[in-house]
């Protein structure tokens, strides 16, 4: 009997089926392109060479989706050598993950991003770039968290000839 009840409580208090997933990446600063991060465009003197529309947050986003169902990774998925994804809204790169992982019978518990940058200052822009993912993703706003990170002035991000972005998610099985 005491086997049974210990056999039930260990059934019943067995933790959900979890998935961890990170992502990185890293794009050039460039004079004469859009500053696009997590989705929202931010003014700027200079934005993001890519094939896409470079923004590195969101391709960090799918990388740790993609990595966390081991469903390899965005260059994959969406070579820059492929006409078609060239100036793409990288928001069409999250729908398309998504799907992927919705497929594979996951779900986003939360996602955590930092972005390093040393400017401008994200400050007036975060809450709007966790929004836009919590939209993209459909999770509330509570289960996104977006941080930005200056590198003090070290390196290429510091001398802001690049911005880079890392992301971490936690997946929850669904099927
Ligand atoms: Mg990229």
């Amino acid at each position: 009997m005491l086997e049974v009840q210990a056999r039930l409580w260990y059934t019943s208090a067995m933790p959900q089926e979890l998935r961890a997933g990170i992502g990185f990446d890293i794009h050039r600063l460039v004079r004469g392109r859009r500053l696009v991060l997590g989705g929202v465009e931010i003014p700027a003197e200079s934005g993001l060479l890519g094939h896409s529309d470079g923004d590195a947050l969101l391709h960090a986003v799918c990388d740790a989706l993609l990595g966390a169902c081991g469903l390899g990774d965005i260059g994959d998925l969406f070579p820059d050598t492929d006409a078609r994804f060239k100036g793409r809204d990288s928001a069409f790169f999250v729908h398309e993950v998504l799907a992927r992982t919705s497929k594979a019978g996951w779900k986003v518990a939360n996602i955590d991003t930092i972005v390093f940058l040393e400017r401008p200052r994200l400050g007036p822009w975060k809450r709007a770039m966790r929004d836009r993912i919590a939209a993209l993703l459909g999770l509330a706003a509570a289960n996104v968290g977006v941080k930005a990170k200056t590198m003090e002035k070290l390196g290429p991000i510091g001398g802001r000839r690049a911005v880079a972005a890392l992301a971490q998610v936690l997946l929850v099985r669904t099927k």
